[in-house]
């Protein structure tokens, strides 16, 4: 039948690995069109999605008799706004996504299944007057009850619905009920955000320094720059954020900032809260959905001056755009490693650009890839140089390991150092980036080694809950009693932060030691309280990994050192020297952050290893300058684009054929500027019972590199052997495992 008029399309985005969007018909019974960055419900495949609607056209290129119509239409005004949409947009492309499953990652769990997009608030329950007085004991033929009630009583505060779900192995809906029925518990709704209880501390007097990067940031304030502020641990970089927060909130905008990890810095968010007169959305992977749901929303309506969030919330929306502000922008987990894999810090900027607002990257160690941005001229560098609140900083020493006497992967010398600064009333931090008791368990006579069936990798042995664990598959199995060829017995080969724990309570037992790991902070509520012991002197040794080197303030550790700097200095992996120097200065960071000067040991086989040479005695800055050379004459990132695409199957020569295909196809096209390194096994080839091979892309220019994937990756699901292998494609890859 013909069509009176053209009609309407509406372009949606729909949750679905395939590139693109889709097109579909308004719904007959519904008198207005969606609004472009509405969500609507439509029919796909058999099923109904929720999707999102990027865009109104004239004419489709599907046949009309094919095109169906939407369900519903779940907005009546847009849940994304345009800029939001496009820099989705524009990342799905840049990312080689698919631009549904790209929106999708944009959205809450709750918005995404089509839930209403209000904000009702978080349910709590609490126990009334008469479930105070009730004893537990007493319900003995409801034991789910009891377990509750229990639960409640030594709850420090109501607890979250959602919570009570997580904690419980059973769902309590039919316990909870039955208690509230009986009056012992009140179930009610608090608002999603609580404005701060208390007036705003008042701010420290800034230095000169701090003044200066105020300053000029908040000079650029209501258009786009991009400013890198680069400054040691402790010399007030969170002080400048702070402040030029208060102004933007002052002039009635908001503002969005990104940290790695916010489980590992419960302080940061204490000090926001602390300091700002405004409500805090928080948005990280550790929320229930409802409190998700609710802390986007406020961001969205304004409600929440200061939206704060791990790299997801790179793409929260915001209804007055003020300020973005990167925290430890050179963090490793600001990339997204699978599915979407993008990189928030670049979205970040990309983001700022598009909304003309400023925004700050902030680190003591910033990516080589930023110091190439402020070197090209696109970023603007400012710099605090001293430790704020007067402390100094601390002296950094290269500990010679060849040929010494170790205990544990302890040296004497570091020993004797650590009785020095203990008997002074310091405290030591050891940083070790392994965890278990040991990484091999051998067998002396025969050799044998406790290997992962599934990966080329040991089991890792956790002496603690006598479990060997593989580390990169999560398989786990008990220990033997002895070698399953000889019958000899087992031992342990290499430290892991457990083996070293316990080697420092056998030299220094008169001082308490307190291991911060993964493992050890497993349970809810752990690592808060290593920290606060560790902040109120009751831990005097700390031992631990990645977890400790992070954004912590220990005010009273005066001896940090790093057991193990060797690995990262002859690794397969570019950036690993990179990774070693910041860890090296963020360790380093801890220490002496009070009023009493900090020593830094580090101890190595290779003490003449001339970045480090360089790092110790010039600095972080020099580093990254002799670092940056060496990356431009191996035409390695910042000075070349990388694309790596990654093929895995059970079958052991599946991803290497595949790849093949991939490159032969890829070089019949002779893109220009491309080259293409490959195919390649993985650095580790099997990994969880599965082959892995890469191809690897390089290109001078990103422009290059853009246009070729665009021509290229869209051919690839048709190459023979595409259908055997998983493949994936990581644009900018920052890991090349
Ligand atoms: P960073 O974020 O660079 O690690 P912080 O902002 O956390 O540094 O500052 C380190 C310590 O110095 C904090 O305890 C902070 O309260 C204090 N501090 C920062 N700026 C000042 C200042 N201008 N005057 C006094 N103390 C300050
Ligand atoms: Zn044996
Ligand atoms: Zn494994």
């Amino acid at each position: 039948m013909p069509q009176s008029s053209a009609p309407t399309i509406l372009r949606v985005a729909v949750p679905t690995p395939v590139h693109g969007y889709f097109d579909y018909l308004p719904a007959p019974d519904e008198a207005d069109i969606p609004a472009i960055g509405a969500r609507v419900r439509v029919p796909f495949g058999r099923r109904q999605v929720v999707g999102v609607v990027i865009g109104h056209g004239d004419a489709s290129s599907v046949p009309s008799h094919r095109l169906r119509p939407i369900g519903a239409t779940l907005d009546t005004a847009p849940l994304l706004n345009t800029p939001l949409l496009n820099l989705l947009t524009w990342a799905a492309d840049y990312y080689q996504h698919p631009l549904g499953e790209v929106v999708a990652a944009a959205l809450p769990v709750t918005l995404r299944q089509g839930k209403p997009a209000e904000a009702r608030g978080i349910e709590y329950c609490t126990l009334t007057e008469a479930g105070r007085r009730t004893d537990p004991a007493t319900l003995t033929r409801a034991p789910r009850q009891a377990a509750l009630l229990c639960l409640l009583r030594d709850a420090k505060e109501d607890l979250a619905l959602e919570r009570l779900r997580e904690q419980q192995d059973t769902d309590p809906r039919q316990s909870l009920k039955a208690l509230v029925d009986k009056g012992l518990v009140r179930i009610y709704a608090r608002p999603c955000l609580t404005p701060a209880d208390t007036p705003p501390a008042p701010p420290p007097e800034l230095n000169a320094a701090q003044q200066q990067a105020v300053d000029a940031i908040a000079a650029t304030l209501g258009g786009f720059t991009c400013h890198l502020l680069e400054g040691v641990t402790g010399s007030g970089k969170t002080e400048v954020y702070l402040q030029l927060i208060r102004q933007v909130l002052a002039s009635g905008r908001q503002c969005l900032v990104l940290v790695p990890e916010i489980a590992l810095t419960p302080q940061l968010l204490g000090r926001f809260r602390a300091r700002l007169d405004t409500p805090i959305a928080v948005l990280h992977s550790g929320l229930g959905d409802g409190e998700r749901h609710c802390a986007w929303l406020c961001a969205r309506g304004g409600e929440a001056g200061v939206v704060i969030g791990t790299r997801s919330a790179v793409f929260a929306p915001w209804a007055r755009p003020g300020l973005i502000i990167v925290d430890e922008e050179h963090d490793p987990s600001l990339k997204q490693q699978d599915g979407f894999r993008y990189h928030a810090r670049d979205l970040a900027v990309m983001r700022a650009h598009r909304e003309q607002v400023p925004v700050v990257l902030g680190s003591a160690t910033p990516a080589l890839e930023s110091l190439a941005n402020v070197e090209r001229g696109q970023y603007r560098h400012l710099s605090l140089p001293g430790r704020a609140g007067g402390a100094s900083a601390p002296r950094l020493k290269l500990l010679d390991v060849r040929s010494q006497f170790m205990d544990e992967g302890l040296s004497v010398p570091l020993l004797d150092r650590m009785q020095q600064h203990l008997e002074d009333d310091g405290q030591v931090l050891l940083f070790l980036n392994r965890r278990g008791y040991a990484p091999a368990l051998i067998c002396h006579e025969c050799g044998w080694v406790a290997d992962c069936h599934r990966c080329d990798a040991r089991m890792t042995w956790h002496a603690g809950v006598r479990r060997l664990r593989c580390h990169h598959c999560g398989h786990e199995s008990g220990v033997p009693d002895q070698c399953p060829d000889c019958g000899r017995p087992l031992a342990g080969r290499g430290q892991g932060t457990e083996r070293v724990e316990q080697a420092l309570r056998r030299h220094f037992p008169a001082w308490p030691v307190v291991r911060i790991d993964r493992d050890s902070t497993r349970r809810k509520g752990a690592l808060a309280s290593a920290l606060e012991g560790v902040r109120s002197g009751r831990h005097r040794i700390l031992v631990g990994t990645q977890m400790l080197a992070k954004g912590h303030d220990f005010p009273n550790v005066t001896l940090a050192a790093i057991l193990e700097a060797d690995q990262g200095l002859f690794s397969a992996d570019f950036r690993a020297v990179e990774r070693l120097a910041q860890t090296i200065v963020q360790v380093a960071g801890r220490a002496g952050r009070g009023t009493r000067p900090g020593e830094v040991l580090i101890q190595t086989h290779h003490p003449e290893h001339p970045l480090l040479l360089t790092l110790l005695g010039a600095g972080y800055g020099a580093f990254a300058r002799a670092a940056l050379a060496e990356r431009r004459e191996a035409r390695l990132p910042p000075y070349a684009a990388l694309a790596l695409l990654r093929a895995e199957a059970t079958a052991a020569e599946a991803p290497r054929l595949f790849l093949e295909g991939a490159r032969h196809a890829l070089e019949s096209d002779t893109p220009r500027g491309v080259q293409a390194w490959g195919p390649a096994p993985a650095p580790m080839e099997r990994k969880a019972g599965r082959y892995r091979a890469h191809l690897l892309l390089q290109a001078g220019r990103r422009q290059d590199l853009q246009k070729a994937l665009a021509v290229w990756l869209p051919g690839l699901p048709r190459l023979p052997g595409a259908r055997k292998v998983r493949w994936s494609v990581d644009v900018d890859p920052v890991d090349l495992q």
